[in-house]
């Protein structure tokens, strides 16, 4: 987690203008504009601060179409915290009302019902069709081990697949688990990229308790973006710190694989695939050595490397709330990935984010590439045969 930062134009002033990060920025890349890119969104913010210009159009167009990748960050050699100069920026912007309208619609959504999509947070649970039965059973019950679903996996059918596997393979190894069902809200982490963090705070409380009052030790969430907001995120902005040890399923499932929990005694894929190192996890949290760790435990699972990995990988475009402000940049992005997939000639892309999941599986459909998009817990939940 980063050190709040006291002084903005100091850090700010770090930047001495190399130009490094320039040449790793994907919104930079698509749009071809420097005060688009990590050193121009700097200047803007540092002018916006010391008063020398007011937020405009081009500025906030500037600063909201920033992937939050951090691949800036990762290449510069001056230490700037360019995401989170960026993400001040915001702030600021926010509370001069210049936020966009989209980031502003989404704030408003979750005013009205606590999630995203606006929808009733009695439906939270229509994704577990497949689990029915298993689900009613975790409903708000007393465990040691709390599952966070997200918004995305929660409401969007078509990623109901995500937290249907996850269910599946902990019921397979007969682990306890609670899900808050209606009481799980969104994670705020729209607030947080809106630049409203001031109202991350009751979505801490909210969480902190729910989790706590149900005895929980161990949240874990299939969403990258949900895991830094409820590990890291509530942390930093409100100074709470979370009852309970946070987790992705990622590490989740290595841990229950070096246990010896997790066997796939009589399941196998045959199947070549990659892993798309989402930015929240990688860059953000250096979470590389657990997902493929457990690809590369499944049977008959070929793994390749994307030409770019690890802390080079390509931004699939979906984070950053980008999607909502620029939904052809976030796209431009998600091609690029599949261009890169089908080079190395893979039958399957994982990841361990719904935002990279949806975005991907977009772009392949865009391209009819012979490509599936799965998620960690799919495959792990495939590889076990249960699907
Ligand atoms: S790499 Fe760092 S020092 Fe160089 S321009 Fe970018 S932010 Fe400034
Ligand atoms: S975080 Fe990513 S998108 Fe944002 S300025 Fe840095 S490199 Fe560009």
């Amino acid at each position: 987690m980063h050190e709040k930062i006291e002084n903005w134009a100091q850090a700010m002033l770090k930047c001495v203008r190399c130009a490094k990060c320039n040449s790793v920025c994907p919104t930079l890349e698509e749009r071809g504009w420097e005060v688009i890119g990590p050193r121009g969104r700097i200047k803007m913010a540092l002018g916006m601060l010391q008063g020398k210009i007011s937020p405009n159009e081009l500025m906030t167009n500037g600063q909201y179409t920033c992937l939050i990748c951090n691949h800036c960050v990762e290449i510069c050699p001056s230490g700037v915290e360019c995401t989170e100069i960026i993400l001040h920026a915001r702030e600021e912007m926010f509370n001069r009302s210049a936020a966009p309208q989209t980031s502003m619609m989404l704030i408003e959504a979750l005013e009205e019902e606590h999630n995203i999509f606006e929808m009733d947070q009695e439906d939270r649970t229509l994704w577990s069709m497949d689990v029915e039965d298993v689900v009613e059973d975790h409903l708000n019950t007393n465990a040691k081990i709390g599952y966070f679903i997200g918004c995305l996996g929660s409401f969007m059918g078509r990623l109901a697949q995500i937290p249907t596997a996850l269910v599946k393979v902990m019921d397979h190894l007969g682990l306890d688990f609670t899900l808050l069902g209606e009481e799980e809200w969104c994670c705020g982490s729209p607030y947080y990229l809106a630049g409203g963090r001031e109202l991350l705070k009751e979505y801490a409380e909210h969480h902190f308790s729910a989790f706590n009052n149900l005895g929980v030790e161990k949240v874990v969430t299939t969403c990258a973006g949900c895991y830094r907001v409820l590990k890291d995120i509530y942390t930093h902005v409100t100074g709470l710190k979370p009852p309970f040890e946070v987790v992705h399923a990622n590490e989740f499932l290595v841990e229950l694989l070096d246990q010896g929990k997790l066997q796939f005694n009589n399941g196998s894929l045959n199947k070549i695939v990659t892993y798309h190192d989402p930015c929240e996890l990688g860059r953000h949290v250096g979470m590389y050595d657990e997902p493929r760790k457990l690809i590369q435990a499944i049977p008959g699972v070929a793994f390749k490397e994307f030409p770019d990995t690890k802390k080079d990988c390509l931004c699939c475009g979906g984070g950053g709330g980008v999607k909502g402000v620029d939904a052809d940049l976030a796209m431009a992005r998600a091609l690029k990935k599949v261009d890169q997939a089908k080079l190395i000639n893979v039958e399957a892309i994982v990841s361990g984010c719904p935002s990279c999941y949806d975005n991907i599986n977009e772009a392949i459909k865009k391209q009819e590439a012979n490509i599936r998009m799965m998620d960690i817990v799919e495959i792990i939940a495939e590889a076990l045969g249960l699907d």
